[in-house]
């Protein structure tokens, strides 16, 4: 058995270690010299829809999943022809593209925030006067860590917005004056079986994760998350692993957006879970059966960005995932994960390393 992995990052180092846990061989393709999944097994190095790359990778594996969403759907539906993909094709086109995934949860009645297609300046002027101020521009398509994005706090913004963002297509969003962000991460095998994580607490920093807490005691909040990523699971027929990233406003949560893979802000269960994020989802797209996803403990995840400092590495708490990757601002390096006997405990840990962290 070999599993093909489209994307070598530190996603597709972790799903290595995983399957090298469970015996299973895996193999990447990556167009970097030396990505950190090359720790982990074969690397074929290709652009990410290079057709002949592609195949070269479907043709020596079982099944083949993905870590990174910008990948080209016609080359993996051209591939999906000779290996099955998980999770489906269908779920990463949602993904792509954020106005089909916000009328994808409208669809399914998950409550989100007011929303508007933007594709002239007047689309701009008319969301402002529909939204209210502040809103926050995102370009529709290649976003991530909160790149892509304006946010636009009085009308003077609007032009420097769209000068900004606007030779492509873009949706505009109400702001969301959250009370925090949480994140439920689901899987489910090929047989149909699901299983759900406890809620993440996730902070923030220049749109890039810097710190995942769980569990949390929040029943209600938990029950609604889950549901919701129930309809997202079944209705796409979803295979492997996936994570809903919302907004907590008191007792209600709007959906922000979600990823069809293993997410950063389920990292904490490598150390935080029975089963890991990164196991359960190779087990769901082999169709084994799903590990236990209770806590083990109260885990908290604090994101290494742009260097991994000498401080840190000298505190020796936790566990230190450094993925090998060259220092560069702004750059996921690695993670700390400790694991408290209480959730003070837990904080007063993460509190420590943070200061660490220069
Ligand atoms: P995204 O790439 O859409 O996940 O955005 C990155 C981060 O920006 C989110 O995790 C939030 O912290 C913030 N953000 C995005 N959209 C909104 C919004 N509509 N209102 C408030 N904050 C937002």
């Amino acid at each position: 058995m070999r599993i093909g992995i489209i994307g070598g990052g530190q996603l597709g180092q972790m799903l290595g270690f995983a399957a090298r846990d469970l015996g299973i061989e895996v193999r990447f393709i990556d167009p970097s010299d030396d990505p950190p999944a090359a720790a982990c097994g074969k690397v074929i190095q290709c652009q990410f829809d290079d057709t002949v790359g592609l195949m070269a990778l479907a043709e020596t594996c079982d099944v083949l999943t993905y870590e990174f969403e910008n990948v080209s759907l016609a080359t993996l539906r051209h591939v999906s022809e000779v290996v099955p993909i998980y999770p489906p094709v269908a779920a990463l086109q949602y993904s792509q593209d954020r106005l089909d995934e916000k009328r994808l949860f409208e669809t399914l009645a998950i409550p989100l925030p007011e929303f508007a297609a933007i594709d002239s300046h007047q689309d701009l002027n008319a969301a402002a006067e529909k939204l209210g101020l502040p809103m926050v521009i995102k370009t529709r398509r290649f976003g991530y860590d909160g790149k892509g994005q304006f946010v636009v706090r009085e009308t003077a913004d609007i032009e420097a917005a769209w000068n900004a963002l606007g030779d492509q297509p873009l949706i505009a969003e109400q702001w969301v004056d959250f009370d925090y962000e949480l994140s439920c991460l689901g899987v489910r095998n090929i047989d149909g079986d699901v299983t759900i994580y406890p809620l993440s607490r996730n902070v923030h920093i220049n749109g890039i994760l810097h710190t995942s807490k769980s569990p949390l005691n929040l029943p209600e909040l938990s029950e609604t998350a889950s549901d919701y990523v129930h309809r997202l699971l079944e209705h796409l027929d979803y295979v492997g692993v996936l994570a809903l990233e919302l907004f907590a406003i008191g007792d209600r949560l709007l959906a922000n957006e979600f990823a069809p893979r293993v997410h950063n802000s389920g990292h904490w269960t490598i150390e935080g879970s029975e089963t890991s994020q990164f196991e359960n989802h190779l087990r769901a797209i082999l169709n084994l059966p799903l590990g236990s996803t209770t806590s083990r403990g109260h885990a908290g995840m604090l994101n290494l960005i742009g260097e991994i400092s000498d401080a840190t590495r000298a505190l020796n708490i936790g566990v230190l995932h450094d993925y090998g990757k060259h220092p560069r601002p702004g750059r996921k390096l690695g993670h700390v994960t400790v694991i408290g006997e209480s959730a003070e405990q837990r904080d007063t840990l993460v509190g420590k390393i943070d200061k660490s962290v220069t």
